[in-house]
Order: C-alpha cells, then sequence, then structure tokens
C-alpha cells in the first residue's frame, strides 16, 4: 500500500492528550481479544496507544504496518473496563481512525466501498430496504439453495462463497419506522421511542416486533417515528464521522419531535453511539448542545429500560438452560451487566448458567467479520468452545450482530441451540402464558 503523507493535528484535538493517560501497567491485557489470540504487543490496547503516541509525536509514520495493528482492533472497549487509568480508549480509536486510516483508503475499490456501504447504503434507508427485498427474494425463492449447491461452490470464487455462506437469513418481516402507534392493553405507564436503525429491522424483523410486545405489556405505548434512520455506529468505528454527525442530528431532530418518555434501543452498538452523539457534534453543529444533552439522557438500553420500571413478571414458567453472551457495546461502552442477567432471572423456569469470558467479544464487532475474517473466525471458535461448554439449551445476547455472530458458530458446529436477543426469551414466556 502506498502511504500518503496525512495530518496528524487531530491528535492534538481535545480529548487526544487522554492517550498520557496511559501508565503502561499492562492490566487490560487479558481483556483485550486481539492480543489473547496474537499474543502481539502491537495488537494489544497498550501497543496500539504507544503507536498513536509515536505519531502524535512524530516519531514514526502512520505506515501501513501501524495501520494494520489499528485496524485489528475490534473497537470492543474491554480495555476500557480492565484499565485502571481511565484511559477512554474507544474514543482515542475513533479518532485514530478518522484522521489517520480513513484518509488512507486512497485505492479506487476502497473509495468504492466505503462511499456505497457509509455514504449511500447506510444513511439512505429505502435504499437498504430495496436491497433487503432482493436478499429475502434470494433466500426464499430457493436462488440460495441453488447457489449453495456442491456444483456451483465447487466453481464460485471461494471468498464470494465464505462471503455468502456469512449472510444472516432474513426472519420474518421487515419492519419499519412509520406514524403508527402501538398501543398498550395494560394500564398505561407512558410512552417510548424505538428506534429502528439500519440492518436490524431488514433482518430481525420479529427481535424488533417482540420488543413492541414487551413494553406494551409492560403498560407502554410505543411509537418509532418516521425519518429516523441508522444511528451512524458503523460509520463513527470506520472514521466516517462526518456522515455519522448528519445522522446524530436527523435523529436527535426526529425523537425529540416525537413526545415521548424515552428512547429506546434493542441494539447495544446503536445505543452506546447514541449515548455519545455529543462527542461527534460541536458548537459549529446546526443544533443546540441542550437537545444533544436531552436526546443522550433520554437514551436508553432495552435492558437498562426494563428493569427500571416494575416489570411483569411472565406467569408460567420456560423450563430452561440458558448462558448469557455479554455484548461489549453494552457491558464496556455502556456498563450495563446487571440488567440483562436480572431479566433473564425473573423469568419462571430460566436457569442462567455463566459463561466462561462472557466480557470477551465473539469477533463480530460490525463490519469485523467481513474485513477481519482470520482474527473473526478465531475468536468465534474460542466463544463457541466456551459456549458448549456450558451445555445450555439457548445463548441469550442483546446486540444483534453478536446474534448473528454465534447463529453462525452455532451452524459451523452444527448444533441446535436458538440464539436469542433477550427481549425474545422475554416475550416468549409472556405468549406461553397467554395460552393458558
Ligand atoms: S490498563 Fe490502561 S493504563 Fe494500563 S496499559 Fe492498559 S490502557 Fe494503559
Ligand atoms: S478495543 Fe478491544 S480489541 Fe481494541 S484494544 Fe481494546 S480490548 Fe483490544
Amino acid at each position: 500500500m502506498t502511504i500518503s503523507k496525512v495530518s496528524n493535528t487531530l491528535l492534538l484535538e481535545p480529548g487526544m492528550e487522554d492517550m498520557y493517560k496511559c501508565v503502561h501497567c499492562g492490566l487490560c491485557l487479558s481483556a483485550c481479544p486481539t492480543y489473547l489470540t496474537t499474543g502481539r504487543e502491537m495488537e494489544s490496547p497498550r501497543g496500539r496507544i504507544a503507536l498513536m503516541k509515536a505519531v502524535k509525536e512524530s516519531r514514526i509514520e502512520p505506515s501501513s504496518r501501524v495501520i494494520s495493528h489499528w485496524e485489528s482492533c475490534l473497537q470492543c472497549r474491554g480495555c476500557e473496563t480492565a484499565c485502571p487509568s481511565g484511559v477512554p480508549f474507544g474514543f482515542l480509536m475513533e479518532q485514530t481512525k478518522a484522521e489517520l486510516i480513513y484518509p488512507q483508503k486512497t485505492s479506487l475499490k476502497q473509495r468504492f466501498l466505503h462511499f456505497s456501504v457509509f455514504k449511500l447504503l447506510f444513511p439512505a434507508l429505502p435504499l437498504l430496504y430495496v436491497l433487503g427485498t432482493l436478499v429475502k427474494f434470494y433466500q426464499k425463492s430457493g436462488l440460495q439453495r441453488i447457489l449453495r449447491s456442491r456444483i456451483v461452490t465447487k466453481v464460485a470464487p471461494s471468498s464470494l462463497v465464505v462471503l455468502e455462506n456469512q449472510l444472516p437469513a432474513i426472519k420474518g418481516n421487515f419492519f419499519s419506522a412509520s406514524t403508527k402507534i402501538y398501543p398498550t392493553k395494560e394500564k398505561k405507564q407512558g410512552t417510548v421511542g424505538l428506534l429502528s436503525g439500519c440492518v436490524m429491522p431488514l433482518f430481525q424483523g420479529p427481535i424488533m416486533e417482540a420488543t413492541v410486545r414487551v413494553l406494551n405489556r409492560n403498560g407502554f405505548d410505543v411509537v418509532s417515528p418516521p425519518g429516523q434512520g441508522c444511528c451512524g455506529a458503523l460509520n463513527v468505528h470506520a472514521g466516517e464521522r462526518e456522515r455519522a454527525s448528519k445522522m446524530a442530528i436527523n435523529n436527535i431532530e426526529v425523537f425529540l419531535k416525537a413526545n415521548v418518555d424515552k428512547i429506546l434501543t434493542v441494539s447495544a452498538g446503536c445505543g452506546s453511539t447514541m449515548k455519545e452523539y455529543q462527542n461527534l457534534l460541536d458548537k459549529s453543529s446546526s443544533i443546540s448542545s441542550e437537545d444533544v444533552s436531552t436526546f443522550v439522557s433520554m437514551t436508553q438500553d432495552i435492558t437498562e429500560f426494563l428493569v427500571s420500571i416494575p416489570l411483569s413478571v411472565p406467569k408460567t414458567a420456560l423450563s430452561m438452560k440458558v448462558t448469557y453472551q455479554d455484548s461489549c457495546h453494552l457491558a464496556h461502552a455502556q456498563k450495563i451487566t446487571k440488567a440483562p442477567r436480572e431479566i433473564l432471572q425473573s423469568i419462571p423456569g430460566i436457569e442462567l448458567v455463566e459463561l466462561k469470558d462472557s466480557l470477551i467479544c465473539c469477533g463480530a464487532a460490525g463490519t469485523y467479520q467481513i474485513v477481519q475474517k482470520d482474527l473473526s473466525t478465531k475468536l468465534l471458535s474460542k466463544k463457541m468452545a466456551t459456549i458448549i461448554e456450558t451445555k445450555a439449551d439457548a445463548v441469550v445476547t442483546a446486540n444483534p450482530g453478536c446474534i448473528i455472530q454465534i447463529e453462525n458458530g452455532i451452524k459451523q458446529n452444527d448444533l441446535n441451540s436458538p440464539v436469542y436477543h433477550i427481549v425474545e426469551l422475554l416475550d416468549l414466556a409472556y405468549s406461553t402464558e397467554s395460552k393458558i
């Protein structure tokens, strides 16, 4: 890769001096999935920070080798949880990507990919729905079965076969933001706004529908206001902050006009980005800092919200042994680990078996499964070994990417265990009760 001279002025931006909080103690090493997998210091949080400092101090150039060490970071923020010095690694990595990695995507192929994914597809939901419809047709029409046949996979390029195999199955109907109000039939406790987002309503519509039913069952009217869009998480993580800030402004405007008590997400990755919108927007943004603060203070993950209300306990038992994988952006970015466990333990008949290393990333991490395939596969293998050890009937998590990744692992290991979003399990318990 040819290295173009890039500016490192952003490494002088407010907040970036936090890299000097790192005292090289190494307490984060055992929390870092990439370090645990490769054993390379430069693929640890401490090593990556050392590289940031070296570039900032002009001791080294951000060469392709240096960049590869940063690019292998999952941005899981496990190191933040472990760090006693309070190094905000997620923020440092996002800024580094924006300033030093994103501008280096100079080849035509890289530019095209970035333009299509981050500027065209995610910001424009109608286009994403068209793509979702085509994928659904491909999967339901039998075309996928034909293309997955031995004859075709023998002649097709192996990279394409691998990529196709990773395509998650579209389940049920698409969910979409609309003017529709989903009213509760119980004594009304309030109205909540639900983020529909981008990929989740297409690939995991039933989870969105289950969320609506669970909220209704607990006395809340639900709206998912039209005009909202993708939260911008994938753009932020890829260093494409300009478009991400536009997405943030749009969502803030839409939800603040929706007249809701809370703004809820069922995707940990979206929630963590939305709770950090203030990092994306500054005084020059076309939105007031008061509006940003209001939006942030109203935003909650579904698990966080459900434990803050008098949660209706299902009346029937599910009789199931489950294990729970912490989603990185729920556990490390939002510091929510107790709420999902409390919810699981509130469902009669559920036996929760703790998963060894549940705070270590499963290798999903947005587009990581595609762009860092080898490392992602190694992380998934480790995760599956611990899941199998639990002998659980089902795996539960709280993030769409983790669900897709673990479902892939289940498939690769010829297992039949379902993978649930936590609200699906609660919804299942409520629906069983209505049948008695
Ligand atoms: S734990 Fe924190 S201070 Fe210690 S090496 Fe890791 S990032 Fe640096
Ligand atoms: S964000 Fe995750 S992968 Fe990256 S350095 Fe921190 S712990 Fe390691």
